[in-house]
């Protein structure tokens, strides 16, 4: 079975191959950096992320573009209550988001961009708007006319008509059963910061910036464009509606939405109050890796409902995972190969593929990682693992590695250095070939205290960090 994903625009679950030669061309809606993102953000950027690298662990190149939107209203409120100018606000909370992302281990893409470095690419794309007669303007704004896109609400699937007639909307978010004409172009309000430009001063409303810049970097049509389900309407509708005016083509072949986050059975958001940043968790000993491998577990078209019983269960797997792999690296195998297992990590390696390519069910490809290592597990104890066995394992882990990224362990605040675990671990060996059993038991306490586990095998001691 070939690359397939659920879209949106048709309501089907589609083979997937880019349009044009080896490379997919896609655009994910990024962060608005008024504050900090929370993990119901993150939720939706580490679904991009694992479609990234399954996309390339599929051989296909990536081109892809995510804006950051730095300005917009609650930007500007925000901005201008604490007397900053827009670009020393959002470059404190685009900061704040880029290094998130690099603790949660979500590459980047290709090319990432400003909103308000496209201003002119904006007016020029309203001016052209205006000029084939979907625009009007109205106190200085300037408003697209749905009604002069027969198509609205393919997306959403809503039936707009009857509904269109010339109601208009200044917020950039608002109510499905509200479709509304919406602004492009934003006139100024007092106080707040304006561009002088040739359709007038004001600012660009939310939803031109994400088709000025996919059209702009990508081209006319999209392979993929991704987002949260919250994003369909009206921001996704109504890019459609921008971008199918101004290019008279389809804007994007697939439209992939990832489900909320949900606390206690309600979204994730800034607006409940029910949020947690990546920080809040790290500060309270949650590894980052532990916090990834929990919005990455479930498939990402179904709702995750964060608990920190989720948070602890994932530590736990992978800390079975790392496990395994030290198990791999440090036993003693007998030379050559033993079929069966040879076997298995193929069927193991075919559910993993199969899984990810049935629009990236996560949670069925972890299934037939974990069946495998528990079955690589009992043929080790009882000794029928060869050295071949244990090096396919490793290659199949390094797979799984490159997808879901949380085999390394990252340095917390206050960690203990490698090298300083080596010296006790050496003094401990030696305090232990002294018979002065006390003293070792001591350096074993030290380092549980300090988050490390020792073992003691046949082949000498491992250590570990505890996952937290
Ligand atoms: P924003 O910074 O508000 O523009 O949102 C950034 C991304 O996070 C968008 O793709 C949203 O759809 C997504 N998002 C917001 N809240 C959640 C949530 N609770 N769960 C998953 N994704 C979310
Ligand atoms: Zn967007």
């Amino acid at each position: 079975m070939s690359l397939r994903f659920y879209n949106t625009l048709t309501q089907k679950v589609e083979d997937f191959t880019p349009a044009d030669g080896n490379t997919v061309r896609m655009y994910t809606c990024g962060p608005t950096v008024y504050d900090n993102a929370h993990i119901g953000n993150f939720r939706t950027f580490t679904f991009v992320d694992i479609l990234r690298r399954w996309l390339r662990a599929s051989g296909y190149e990536l081109a892809h573009v995510m804006n950051i939107t730095d300005v917009d209203d609650k930007i500007i409120r925000n901005a201008v209550a604490r007397h900053q100018s827009l670009e020393d606000y959002t470059a404190i909370y685009t900061q704040a988001f880029l290094e998130d992302c690099r603790k949660l281990r979500l590459e980047q893409a290709e090319t990432l961009v400003k909103a308000t470095s496209h201003i002119d690419d904006m007016v020029s794309a309203i001016q052209r708007l205006e000029a084939c007669d979907h625009t009007y303007r109205s106190d200085g704004s300037v408003y697209f006319r749905i009604a002069s896109f027969p198509q609205y609400g393919k997306l959403s699937h809503m039936d707009f008509s009857g509904n269109i007639a010339g109601a208009r909307v200044d917020v950039d978010e608002y109510e499905k059963a509200d479709a509304r004409d919406f602004a492009l172009w934003k006139a100024p309000k007092e106080g707040e910061p304006a561009w002088e430009t040739p359709i007038g001063p004001g600012r660009p409303g939310w939803h031109i910036e994400c088709s000025v810049m996919a059209l702009r970097y990508l081209g006319e049509t999209l392979d993929i464009h991704a987002g949260g389900v919250d994003l369909i309407f009206p921001h996704h509708e109504n890019e459609i509606a921008q971008s199918e005016s101004l290019t008279g083509r389809p804007f994007s072949r697939f439209w992939l939405h990832a489900e909320f986050l949900m606390v206690e059975g309600q979204k994730m958001s800034k607006s409940l109050g029910n949020f947690y940043t990546l920080r809040d968790l790290t500060e309270k000993g949650h590894a980052p890796e532990a916090i990834r491998y929990t919005l990455a577990s479930v498939p990402y078209r179904k709702s995750l409902n964060f608990t920190q019983d989720g948070l602890k269960s994932a530590a736990t797997a992978i800390d079975r995972l790392r496990n395994f792999k030290l198990r791999l690296e440090t036993g003693k195998f007998a030379e050559g190969r033993n079929d069966q297992l040879s076997e298995r990590v193929d069927t193991a390696r075919r559910g993993f593929r199969e899984s990810l390519d049935d629009d990236l069910n996560t949670a069925e490809a972890l299934a037939a990682v974990f069946e495998y290592v528990r079955d690589a597990n009992s043929a080790m104890d009882s000794g029928e693992f060869r050295s071949e066995n244990a090096a396919n394992a490793l290659t199949f882990l390094g797979e799984f590695d490159e997808i879901f990224k949380v085999l390394e362990p990252s340095s917390m605040d206050g960690d203990i250095p490698d090298s300083e675990v080596d010296e006790l671990v050496a003094e401990r060996t030696a305090a232990k070939k002294k018979r002065d059993f006390a003293r070792a038991d001591q350096i074993r306490q030290e380092l549980l205290a300090r988050g490390i586990i020792l073992e003691d095998t046949k082949d000498g001691v491992r250590w570990k960090r505890k996952s937290s």
